[in-house]
């Protein structure tokens, strides 16, 4: 269970009050405010805190004095125009802060996304929850053989069998010896900060983390795509439908422009060009690797 009933009760009682405010408020944001939506086995993501709307956006891209909005039309324009053309500081005037529980693997993967600030769960201070991380069966796949980055078909039978008892043994086994290690009657108890060493990299962390909407673009740009592996992608697809509904217009051009879209390169391009004039162009007199060649054909096949 992701959240224990004092920390629900906690959050219910934070999301029960309302105060009157001069600020801008995202009507879509509100409704996720506070909430943890579940990710994985033990994991959530919830909207702490937020700043700005779709508003704000084109308020800063017109340097204006007060809501700046001309009409809906002419903001969702703008944007789109924005995001078409990289103009990306008016998208960082919009700001999330999330509080995300994710397994400590997950977490080596998002701390890589260095344009957000950071505080996570002191495990110096703190003892860390019995809670690791262990796949469904169906997401308990086998290594690709032909991508040594991703995964093949899930593992079956007494493989499949054996392969969740290890991870489940060998996390109870390590956790009965973390908590042995910190605390026993008449013991000194070894001081957490080394305790935890022996953890496996499944167990659960959690931090605060704060980005701005365009490098919140970004990670979801790469975590939500369909190369990022399984387990980090779930948590970037609940973002994207907080965000949908945090700035619908800016989502939508995120969506067409970067998540649906694709970049061409000046060889990719005339190839294009040379297709519509009705040339037969293929990958030996396209000018393209064999990779570049698949990852073209795979963009305008959809
Ligand atoms: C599918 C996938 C596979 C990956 N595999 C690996 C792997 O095998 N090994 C590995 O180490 N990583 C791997 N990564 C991580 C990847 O290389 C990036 O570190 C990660 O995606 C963060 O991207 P970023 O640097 O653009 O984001 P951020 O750190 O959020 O930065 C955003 C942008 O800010 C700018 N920026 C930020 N900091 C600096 C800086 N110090 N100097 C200059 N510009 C800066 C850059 O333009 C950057 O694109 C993988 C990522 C993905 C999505």
């Amino acid at each position: 269970m992701p959240l224990s009933p004092e920390q629900q009760s906690e959050i219910d009682a934070q999301r029960a009050e309302t105060r009157p405010t001069r600020r801008v408020v995202s009507e879509g944001m509100e409704g996720h405010l506070y909430t943890a939506y579940p990710v994985l086995d033990h994991g959530f993501v919830r909207v702490v805190d937020y700043m700005g709307d779709d508003a704000a956006i084109t308020q800063a891209a017109r340097v204006s004095y007060g809501k700046g909005t001309k009409s809906v039309q002419n903001d969702e324009g703008l944007i789109r125009y924005l995001m078409r053309h990289w103009h990306s500081t008016p998208f960082e005037m919009c700001e999330v802060k999330l509080h995300v529980k994710l397994p400590v693997f997950v977490a080596r993967q998002w701390i890589r996304h260095r344009t957000a600030n950071v505080n996570e769960y002191s495990a110096r201070y703190s003892i860390l929850d019995r809670e690791f991380y262990i796949p469904a069966p169906e997401h308990l796949a086998a290594q690709s053989v032909v991508n040594n980055q991703g995964r093949g078909e899930a593992l079956e039978g007494e493989e499949a069998e054996r392969v969740l008892r290890y991870l489940r043994d060998d996390a109870m086994r390590a956790y009965d010896h973390y908590e042995e290690m910190i605390g026993q009657d008449g013991q000194q108890g070894l001081a957490r900060e080394l305790a935890r060493m022996n953890l496996p990299a499944n167990i659960y962390t959690q931090w605060y983390w704060k980005v701005d909407l365009h490098n919140l673009l970004h990670f979801l740009r790469l975590r939500a795509d369909a190369h990022a592996q399984y387990e980090i992608r779930v948590y970037a697809e609940e973002l994207c439908k907080i965000v949908a509904d945090w700035v619908p217009f800016a989502y939508k051009a995120f969506e067409d422009y970067r998540m649906g879209g694709a970049t061409l390169s000046s060889g990719a391009l005339d190839c294009v060009r040379r297709m519509i004039k009705g040339e037969e162009v293929t990958q030996e007199n396209s000018g393209m690797s064999k990779g570049e060649w698949r990852e073209f054909e795979a963009a305008l096949k959809g």
